[in-house]
């Protein structure tokens, strides 16, 4: 797995909606969830060239600190819990197999919800995260995961323009309450973002 290529397209691809995603939070939040975004993936791209020989679970630690310092604001802690999970269930593996990274996903999902004690269904990024490892889970001992990724790609644009069917339960949008609803949340737009990322890393 390169990291690095990986960060560099997930910031080439939040760069280009960094515009789109504070629109989006300025509609039911305080309006910086691109700028954040942006400031995190430029933070982590910087630091590629010290990625080079360290382990996969060691990258995502050095990560998880970068996002957390670097990402003012709930995602930045959301995003970096999910990485933290992530690289301490690949640390006793050095060459992970496919479903080890599906379990690692898994593991992420999972940290963003005991961080933010919450779940699918409350128009947040794990209304676009759960689904995509529960597909994935559910599929990855039969298929490749260059298969199933332009699925969870599709399902996690739909699923994140459906966020905007539901009352905000979670987070800033919650103050809404209903007059949230209308609105897409600006984490699951860059979830499906980052999940969009991974797929054109392996499309290569
Ligand atoms: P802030 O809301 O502090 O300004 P951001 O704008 O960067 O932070 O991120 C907002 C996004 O974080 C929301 O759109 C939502 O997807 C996500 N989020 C906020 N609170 C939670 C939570 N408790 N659980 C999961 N995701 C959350
Ligand atoms: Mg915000």
């Amino acid at each position: 797995m390169n990291i690095s290529k990986l960060l560099e397209i997930c910031q080439k691809n939040i760069d280009s909606n960094v515009e789109f995603l504070n629109e989006l939070d300025q509609k039911i939040g305080d309006g910086d969830h691109g700028t954040n975004m942006a400031r995190g993936f430029k933070a982590l791209v910087a630091k590629k060239d010290e990625f080079q020989d360290k382990s996969i679970s060691q990258i995502l630690n050095e990560c998880t600190m970068i996002l957390i310092s670097q990402v003012a604001g709930s995602s930045g802690p959301l995003y970096g819990t999910a990485l933290m999970k992530a690289g301490a269930y690949l640390k006793d593996k050095p060459s992970p197999s496919q479903e080890d990274y599906v379990n690692a996903f898994r593991q992420g999902v999972e940290g963003i919800k005991m961080r933010g004690k919450s779940q699918a269904g409350e128009k947040t990024m794990l209304d676009v995260l759960e689904p995509a490892a529960a597909y994935l889970e559910q599929n990855i001992s039969t298929k490749d995961i260059r298969e199933l990724m332009p699925h969870v790609v599709e399902q996690a644009k739909k699923n994140a323009d459906a966020t905007a069917d539901i009352i905000a339960t979670k987070g800033r949008a919650a103050y809404l309450g209903e007059r949230s609803i209308g609105h897409i949340d600006p984490g699951a737009y860059s979830s499906y973002l980052l999940l969009k990322s991974f797929n054109e890393y392996l499309e290569g």
